[in-house]
Order: C-alpha cells, then sequence, then structure tokens
C-alpha cells in the first residue's frame, strides 16, 4: 500500500480494534518523515524479506574469511572517503567528550586486539568488562570481537556478590574495569577467581596505574600495534556473552554469535529506521544486552553516528544531548520515559529538539499514556519494541511506516515467525485465535538467537518445544497481528529496564543470621515498574525492628548494588508454601496487591515438609 509522508493523523475513537484497548491507534502517514522510512510497507517486507538477502547488506571478511561483527560494524567503513566520518561520540560524565571517527576506530580497536594477544588471550576466551560507559568499555567490545575472544559486558552497579557470580560462571580470563571498581569491588573477590589471569585498568583521573596484580590499560595500548588482521571468523564463533535473571538458580549467560550482527544490522535498519547520516543515542549500558546491541553494534554497522553518555538519566542533561548533539534516532526505555512525563511535556519544550525523527523504546510494557506523551513533548510518539537477551535482537516493533497501536509492543520483524502457544510436557498448541492469552514464542532459526545457556545445556534445551524458542512472555496476539504484553510466565521481576531474578536476592538476605526465609517480589510502580519488595520470616529467638529492617536493606544494597536490592522488607511469621516446600511468591503477590489468590490447592499450611521434591 502507497503511503503518505507528509500526513500524521490520530485516529478517532472506534476506528479499528485496537481501540478495544482504551486507546486510537496513531496512523503513521509520517509528518515527521522527511525520508521515507526504510520499512515503507509492512506485508511487502514480510512477503520479501529473506535472512540471506540481510546478510548480502553486510560485506564478510576479506578474502572469503567469514563474518565477523567488529569487522562489519568499524574496518569496512574505515576506507576511501567514510573512513574520516564520525563514528562514536563518547560524552564524559565530566570532562572531555571524544570522538571517535571510522578510522581512528578501526585503529584503537586494532591495538586492544593486539593487547590481547599479547596477553596470550585466544578465541573463545572470555573478556569481561565491569566499567562505566568511557570510551574505552566500546573499544574493548570491538578489540575482544576482532580478536575472535568471546566480550561479556557486566553493569558496573552491580555489587560483588553478582559480579562475583557472574564472572566465576564464565571463567572470565581478562577483565577491564576501572582502578576505583577494581579496589572497590574486584580486590576482595580475586582469591575466589582463579580463571581470571588479566585485569586491565582505566585509570579514572588519567594517571599511570600502580595497583598490585593489574595492568594498565593505556600503557598497553601504548605499545600496541595498530594494525591487526581479524582472523578467519565462522559465522558460529561465539562472540558476545550476556547475562541474564533465572528464577531459580545462577543467573543465565546467554551465548550469541558472530552473524548475529545480520539480525543487529537490519533491525536497526528496518525498526529503528537508521538512515545514513543519522546521529543515534541509545540511552541504555552495555551491560544490558541493549547497550550493546544497538549501544555499539547495530549503528555502527549501518555506518551512523552513535552517542554515548557516561552518566545516568537525569532530565535536563539528556535533553541538552538531543539538542547540543543534534540526535536523530533515540532509542530508551519506559522508566527513562516516564520519569521524563513526571518533569511535564513543558520542560522539553524549553529545549530544541527538532532535530528528532524517530523515538523507540525496548525493556518493560510501555502504556499507551507514553506512547502518546511522546507527541505532547516532542512531536513524535515512542515506538515500543520487545525482545529479550536470548533474541539478541529486535524481534517485535511498532515500525515507522506502520499504526501504532498505543500499548502493543508492534508486529514481528519480518522473518520473525512469533505466535502465541501453550505447552505441555508432550505437546505445543499453537493458538490461532486472536486476542488469547498464552506464550510468546519464536521459530528457530533468526541469526541473532542465543546459541547457549553457557554451560548449561539442560536448562537451553528446555526453552524450545517443537521448534519454537519459549520466551517466558505472557502475550497475545490481535486480529491484526499486533502482539500486547500481558506479564512473566514466571517471576522475574522487571525493575528500571532491568529483568532481576528473584532467587539472587533470596540468596543474600538468606546470609542474614537473623533470616530464616526470603521471598522477593515486584510491586508494581508507576515509574520504574516494579520495586523490588522482600518478605522475610525470621528465626527463632529474633524479633522483627525497625533496625533489622534496615540492616537488611543494607546488606542488600551493599552485597546487590542499589539497583537490583529490595527497596521495601516486611516481616512474616512464615512464608506460603507448596506441599513440594517451594516458597509461593505468586501468593504473596497477590496478597500484596489485594488480588484474588488463585488456585492455593497445593499450599503447605503448616511447617515445609522435611524432604524436598
Ligand atoms: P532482558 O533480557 O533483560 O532484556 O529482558 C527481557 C524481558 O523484558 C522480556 O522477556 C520482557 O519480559 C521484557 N520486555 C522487553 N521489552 C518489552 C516490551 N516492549 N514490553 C513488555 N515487556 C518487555
Amino acid at each position: 500500500m502507497e503511503r503518505n509522508f507528509d500526513r500524521f493523523e490520530v485516529n478517532p475513537p472506534g476506528a479499528t480494534g485496537a481501540v478495544a484497548a482504551g486507546w486510537p491507534p496513531i496512523t503513521k502517514t509520517g509528518r515527521h518523515a522527511p525520508v521515507a522510512p526504510n520499512l515503507l510497507d509492512y506485508e511487502t517486507s514480510r512477503a520479501t524479506f529473506s535472512w540471506e538477502a540481510a546478510r548480502a547488506e553486510l560485506d564478510g571478511l576479506p578474502g572469503g574469511r567469514g563474518l565477523n561483527i567488529a569487522h562489519e560494524a568499524v574496518d569496512r567503513h574505515a576506507t576511501g572517503a567514510r573512513a574520516s566520518r564520525l563514528a562514536l561520540r563518547c560524552l564524559a560524565k565530566a570532562g572531555v567528550t571524544r570522538d571517535f571517527t571510522y578510522a581512528e576506530l578501526r585503529d584503537l580497536t586494532n591495538r586492544f586486539a593486539n593487547v590481547l594477544a599479547q596477553l596470550g588471550i585466544g578465541k573463545g576466551d572470555r573478556v569481561y568488562a565491569l566499567a562505566p560507559r568511557l570510551p574505552e568499555l566500546y573499544l574493548a567490545a570491538l578489540g575482544t570481537l576482532k580478536h575472535r575472544a568471546v566480550f561479556c559486558p557486566l553493569f558496573s552497579a552491580f555489587g560483588p556478590e553478582p559480579i562475583r557470580t557472574r564472572l566465576a560462571l564464565g571463567d572470565a580470563r581478562v577483565l577491564l574495569t576501572t582502578t576505583g571498581l577494581y579496589q572497590r569491588k574486584i580486590a576482595p573477590l580475586r582469591a575466589m577467581l582463579p580463571a581470571l589471569e588479566h585485569v586491565l585498568l582505566i585509570a579514572s583521573d588519567g594517571a599511570p596505574v600502580a595497583v598490585e596484580g593489574t595492568h594498565d590499560l593505556r600503557q598497553l595500548m601504548a605499545v600496541a600495534s595498530d594494525r591487526y588482521q581479524i582472523g578467519p571468523t565462522d559465522p558460529e564463533d561465539p562472540a558476545l556473552l550476556h547475562f541474564t535473571s533465572g528464577t531459580t538458580g545462577t543467573p543465565k549467560g546467554a551465548l550469541h554469535v558472530h552473524q548475529a550482527v545480520v539480525a543487529h544490522h537490519i533491525t536497526g535498519k528496518l525498526a529503528l529506521d537508521l538512515h545514513p547520516g543519522d546521529v543515534f543515542w541509545c540511552t541504555a549500558d552495555p551491560g544490558w544486552v541493549t547497550g550493546t546491541s544497538y549501544g555499539i553494534i547495530a549503528p555502527l554497522t549501518n555506518g551512523i553516528t552513535t552517542i554515548t553518555d557516561e552518566a545516568d538519566f537525569d532530565l535536563e542533561r539528556w535533553y541538552g544531548i538531543v539538542q547540543q548533539q543534534r540526535v536523530t534516532v533515540w532509542y530508551t526505555a519506559p522508566t527513562a520515559i516516564r520519569m521524563m512525563m513526571k518533569a511535564g511535556a513543558a520542560a522539553a519544550r524549553g529545549y530544541d529538539l527538532s532535530s528528532l525523527r524517530f523515538l523507540a523504546s525496548v525493556g518493560e510494557p510501555l502504556n499507551p499514556e507514553a506512547v502518546v506523551w511522546g507527541e505532547e513533548a516532542f512531536g513524535l510518539p515512542f515506538h515500543d519494541n520487545w525482545w529479550q537477551t536470548e533474541t539478541g535482537g529486535i524481534m517485535i516493533a511498532n515500525f515507522p511506516a506502520m499504526d501504532i497501536r498505543p500499548g502493543s509492543m508492534g508486529r514481528p520483524l519480518p522473518g520473525i515467525d512469533a505466535v502465541i502457544a501453550r505447552r505441555s510436557d508432550s505437546a505445543v498448541e499453537i493458538i490461532a485465535e486472536p486476542n488469547v492469552e498464552g506464550e510468546l514464542a519464536l521459530r528457530v532459526g533468526w541469526p541473532s538467537m542465543f546459541r547457549a545457556y553457557w554451560g548449561e545445556r539442560e536448562r537451553y534445551d528446555r526453552c524450545f518445544s517443537d521448534g519454537y524458542y519459549f520466551t517466558g512472555d505472557l502475550a497475545r496476539r490481535d486480529a491484526d497481528g499486533y502482539f500486547w504484553f500481558i506479564g512473566r510466565a514466571d517471576d522475574l521481576i522487571q525493575t528500571s529496564g532491568h529483568l532481576v531474578g528473584p532467587f539472587e536476592i533470596e540468596s543474600v538476605l538468606l546470609e542474614h543470621p537473623a533470616v530464616a526465609e526470603a521471598a522477593v517480589i515486584g510491586k508494581p510502580d508507576p515509574v520504574i515498574h516494579e520495586v523490588v519488595k522482600a518478605f522475610v520470616a525470621l528465626k527463632d529467638g529474633f524479633v522483627e525492628s525497625e533496625a533489622l529492617r534496615r540492616e537488611l536493606l543494607g546488606l542488600g544494597r551493599s552485597r546487590l548494588g542499589a539497583v537490583i536490592a529490595p527497596k521495601e522488607i516486611d516481616f512474616l511469621p512464615d512464608l506460603p508454601r507448596t506441599r513440594s516446600g517451594k516458597i509461593m511468591r505468586r501468593l504473596l503477590k497477590a496478597r500484596e496487591l489485594g488480588l484474588p489468590e488463585g488456585d492455593i490447592s497445593t499450599l503447605e499450611q503448616t511447617a515445609p515438609p522435611q524432604e524436598a521434591p
């Protein structure tokens, strides 16, 4: 269907099926589309799309030596006139902005690859980063990919416990961090991490690093060659390891391979609508998969300028960045949008944000008010899209040329077969009927699908049935193929864009001598989506008190880091359990929210059984 990009209108209520959700759809004819969207017509694109054609947009390593993410992101743009284009602009919290052209990025990432080579790091070894959004983090990511080692970024806001678990699980051989973070968080753990051979320090004040057992990254980079030939890279060679939370057990390390770059590239083009000349700002930290797939890879493979900011959310700073950097495409998260909403649309009008062309959001449900508020504040709606660590890239999106149904995640990427399904031990039932709740599942076979949970074959296999990957999200599909998020099928908590596993938090609370049992839930919050709330039962001989509550909150913050630590703790005489001994977090949540308790037939009313199932 031909689209007219000169007009923009909001359908009157009653015009289409999305009205069922209470919000009229936003018909995208695009007064804000000075360029025609890359995906001009959804149905045509779905009918003609192939992953082979998407792969053909990339170069591959010279001489047919395979497919390497860093070559596609950097080196292929670093020749001829394109070499002097601005690739990466790193804004500092305080101090100097650092710019890198594609040619400079090539040379510096070559140096980092050579540093790894000199340290004896080989193909497939894990190189971790625990660093703020400093330029070195980005150079390390791309340099590691060139060297065909596996890059694993962690949130620098994590406390020592999640850091230790993740470094140990992935057998980190190298860690890039700052002097301050090393001294506070890593040095006390070092003896517990025998596989960690090399720590590369970024000196925060520019002074030489002199910390025992570490290397000064700058010194190593200074003497390393800026020439490096990327070795043959099989598209299936491991490239990235991203940890995500599990409901039970340890965090899961989702492993991605080099050919994930095909999905990063094409989703950057079709779902984020990246065009030559764009200035793109993805506000996510690379410690979350979004900050790597879209904060680093997708904008660079598309040959545009990507902005990073070391500082955390600050309304004036953010609007100032969009204004000064003339950001054209902005990719952020619902929590941030809701924080902007709290300040009101008038706050945005004090800035010249006219450079913006496309706004997108991911990570949690984006409420319809937020989609529409984008129009009020920026003259553009937010486009929600859906994906997760395991999928490696955007799977479902409100594409630029498509009508937005506020509150919906959009429609599947061309090339992605998304269904609503139910599965039992023996069978998978695909639900064809619209508007029926089920689990969101994706037909296997897209390039950025995770290839393993690190070291956990069985856990990985459990995600798949009958040729589908089961996402753990509950959703419904309407009659026009738009997907609507309902909730998680498990107990995972979504807080400020982080997916948090209750088990990791409960384990830390259980370390306190007074705590007999702990259960953690997500309690709805208007801004950060869910607040982490813990319920604690004390051991005999301990009495609840405000001082103890504060002590437990403090324990959480110091061990887990402020982002994922519980913000509220309630004491209960004991916690509801199933007869097989599992704590019923769902019941605690229902009670907390005053909702029906549902099926409690398995509730154990007395003490938990002695034997685990
Ligand atoms: P993560 O792997 O940390 O990126 O978290 C992925 C999870 O975040 C998904 O399985 C969803 O539960 C949630 N999520 C991501 N994007 C959306 C969205 N657009 N709407 C609702 N939930 C989302």
